[in-house]
């Protein structure tokens, strides 16, 4: 088991220093350096495919660290990371991740720790976001929610009872495998029917290509390479077939969160990730869909929303605020 060299973290000595987040993306991994009020001031991004090398890729982040750290003159607090795989417990992102081209374990926490000697903490992105929500944003004083995010697949982190739960393996909230239709779309998971198959950017792309595939009237879309996010300006010029796609993945992320809500009796859910920016056209169904769907014991004292945070800096801040797990 990974256990952190700085075993006595003093939090206030802590809180007055800048604390560096590091977004680890399948595309690009962003490194955000923080200032005490919880700002992004400065950030440096490196091509997380261009890495097939475990090492390399880490030496690079702390190079990103050294460089920012020396740029600003300041002193760093502490490093955190949200990963995609990653194991709060070992401070490995795990091997053969879905998305890196890395496929060995990596010792990341080990390796920052030794190159820049601060604390370093590791997390899933979600739960990263999750912090983030709880420091920053509109989770803040909130000890039961849920923040769900929606991008190339769907992630959550659940906090209960004031602590974000880890669970036996760090595997909890994978809210985006919950099997909505057994016999329903393939999954990269190796099953069918998982929640993001419908709701992730791919899943509503999908949707949409289906839609118009029975549609005659498309007004010479060109489906092949269209985008959520290109449905999503469709949906807010009125298009027909962006609209019933956003009812469609409302319909279905609506009875996935209101299956989560019978698990942790959340206050609130919260959802960032690039399909939220489409607003109104996916949140006014989600929100009458989940209201119907909703086990009736929950009436009434749960609420969704978008999150208010600027997505890239989300990332970052719930990262940089990861510390705050090890005490
Ligand atoms: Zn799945």
């Amino acid at each position: 088991m990974y256990v952190c060299i700085f075993k006595d973290l003093n939090m206030l000595e802590q809180m007055d220093k800048y604390v560096i987040g590091v977004d680890i993306g399948g595309t690009n991994t962003v490194i955000g350096l923080v200032n005490k009020e919880g700002k992004v001031v400065s950030r440096d991004t490196l091509a997380t495919q261009t890495y097939t090398d475990g090492a390399i890729f880490v030496m690079d982040i702390a190079k990103s660290i050294i460089k920012l750290k020396s740029f600003h003159d300041v002193e760093i607090g502490s490093v955190g990371v949200g990963a995609p795989n990653a194991n709060f417990v070992s401070g490995c992102i795990e091997s053969n991740t879905a998305n890196l081209r890395i496929k060995e374990e990596i010792p990341i926490c080990k390796i920052l720790e030794k190159e820049l000697n601060v604390p370093t903490v590791l997390s899933n992105d979600a739960d990263a976001a999750a912090i983030g929500e709880h420091i920053y944003g509109s989770a803040k004083n909130c000890s039961n929610f849920i923040l769900v995010t929606l991008g190339t697949g769907v992630g959550s982190g659940f906090f209960a009872d004031g602590h974000l739960i880890h669970g036996h393996n760090c595997m909890a909230g994978e809210l985006g495998h919950l099997t909505l239709y057994p016999e329903g779309r393939e999954c990269s998971c190796g099953r069918c029917g998982c929640l993001e198959t419908y709701t992730s950017a791919r899943g509503i792309c999908q949707t949409f290509k289906e839609l118009a595939k029975k549609s005659n009237n498309i007004d010479n879309i060109n489906t092949e390479n269209i985008t959520s996010k290109d449905i999503g300006e469709l949906a807010n010029e009125g298009n027909p077939l962006a609209l019933k796609t956003f009812e469609i993945t409302a319909k279905y992320l609506a009875i996935g969160l209101a299956n989560a809500v019978t698990f942790s009796n959340p206050e609130k859910i919260i959802l960032m990730g690039g399909p939220t920016k489409v607003g109104a056209p996916l949140l006014i169904p989600l929100k009458r869909y989940f209201k119907d769907n909703l086990l009736f014991i929950y009436e009434n004292s749960v609420t969704i929303e978008f999150s208010q945070l600027d997505d890239n800096d989300a990332a970052i801040l719930g990262a940089a605020a990861l510390i705050n797990l090890k005490n």
